[in-house]
């Protein structure tokens, strides 16, 4: 359930393996990819940041392979451009050294450290006193990676049913009841890629509210045409270790726009990519949750800057500055944003690995937040092994 990215992947993966089998994936949305698959950075990260020995870093690996793979297959345009992740300052040195080690035990392909002159080289218009360079992440338009997936799905003979809610999930002995706004469904099992709304489908079911989905909005910037020069791959800043985002940054796109940001602040809705977009209850939903209130209290400093940089072209701007220096706030252009789903434990930690719970016949994917459409073609290999484990174990 679920068609972004991962619920796609899901589908086909289920076909791949049990050809003939009945699959349907059912999304509210009139189209597919409509929320974060169709609203992120669109870069095929190596594996650079993520814990070693956790799911993200082994699926964003084996993922970002696979990846490439497909969209070869597919005709599916991307481009390994190549990223540097830039220290600014002495101070940043130390937790540059300490993704370096990670980069190199997650065994990320080519990674290397760069002194000042080398980053100059590569990247002229970048500052910085040391850069780690990943030769292999790339980027690519993950909308088309799912409608490549859609239309594997079809052919192989599931089904995709956009405009359908699911309102209800009641699991029985032999089969699983899920209800829409229209219809009932009856299924063997149920496997919910639901985002941002993953705690919500995994309460129908009588699974713990916890973690819930926190909604964290990001803003870009698109640089204007002249501008887009100062930049040839991706640039990131070091980020904060202690807080799952990665930092402003300046992303190319494979239609050859230039993208800086996004920023995370809280979304007031869950499918909400305007300040102004707001749902009362979804927002006190939140606001009410002790998980969020811990969590303020710890980053309240963090969340004001990033707030401020959503209201302030230049304040955004002075955050890109440490990268760039010569970008300006007339040099961003029209803006958009997405929302992630990030899944926050009760005790206010913001859970950084990819998780899923399940019971017999159902199976919730409760956190894939980035690299989640990276890691989308492993994940979901995991998540049907889980299921397939679960019926037979049940
Ligand atoms: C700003 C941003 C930048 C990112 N950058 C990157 C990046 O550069 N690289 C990377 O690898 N990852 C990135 N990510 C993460 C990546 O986009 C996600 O990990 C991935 O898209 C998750 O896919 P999904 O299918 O689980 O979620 P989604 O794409 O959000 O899909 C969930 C689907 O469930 C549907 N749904 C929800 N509730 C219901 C219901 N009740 N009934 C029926 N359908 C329902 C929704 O309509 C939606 O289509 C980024 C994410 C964001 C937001």
């Amino acid at each position: 359930m679920g068609a972004g990215i991962l619920g796609l992947a899901v589908a086909r993966e289920t076909l791949l393996r049990h050809p003939g089998l009945r699959v349907v994936a059912l999304d509210k949305e009139s189209q597919i990819a409509a929320h974060q698959t169709g609203h992120n950075s669109g870069v095929i990260h190596a594996g650079v940041y993520y814990a070693p020995g956790s799911l993200k870093a082994r699926l964003c690996l084996q993922g970002a392979r696979e990846m490439y793979a497909y969209c070869d297959e597919n005709d599916i345009q991307y481009e390994r451009c190549g990223k540097v992740v830039v220290a600014s300052g002495e101070d940043e040195l130390p937790r540059l050294g300490d993704l370096h080690r990670r980069a190199q035990l997650n065994g990320v392909p080519g990674i290397e450290l760069l002194d000042g002159s080398a980053l100059a080289e590569l990247e002229p218009h970048v500052q910085g006193v040391r850069a780690l360079y990943s030769p292999s992440t790339g980027i690519v338009d993950f909308r088309q990676v799912a409608n490549a997936l859609s239309t594997e799905v079809a052919a192989r003979g599931g089904e995709i049913i956009t405009r359908a809610r699911v309102v209800a999930i009641k699991p029985e002995r032999s089969m699983v009841e899920l209800r829409t706004a229209v219809d009932t469904w009856r299924a063997k099992t149920v496997i919910t890629c639901a985002g941002v709304y993953a705690d919500h489908l995994a309460r129908m079911t009588g699974a713990p509210a916890a973690p819930k989905i926190v909604p964290f909005r990001g803003t870009y910037y698109s640089l204007r045409p002249a501008a887009r020069s100062l930049v040839r791959g991706l640039v990131y800043p070091v980020p904060d270790p202690t807080f799952p985002f990665l930092g402003a940054h300046f992303t190319k796109q494979i239609s050859g726009e230039v993208w800086t940001g996004p920023n995370a602040v809280l979304a007031f809705s869950r499918d909400g990519y305007r300040l102004r977009d707001i749902d009362v209850r979804e927002l006190w939903e939140t606001l009410s949750y002790p998980g969020f209130r811990a969590l303020t209290t710890r980053y309240w400093r963090t969340g004001l800057a990033e707030l401020r940089g959503e209201v302030s072209k230049r304040t955004f701007t002075r955050a890109l500055q440490r990268l760039v220096p010569a970008v300006r706030p007339e040099d961003l252009g029209e803006s958009h944003a997405g929302v992630r789903a990030q899944a926050l434990s009760e005790d206010g930690r913001l859970l950084d690995d990819f998780w899923f719970d399940h019971g017999e016949r159902v199976i919730h994917v409760r956190n894939a937040p980035s690299p989640g459409a990276t890691s989308s073609l492993a994940l979901a290999r995991e998540v049907v092994q889980v299921a397939e484990r679960a019926l037979a174990t049940g």
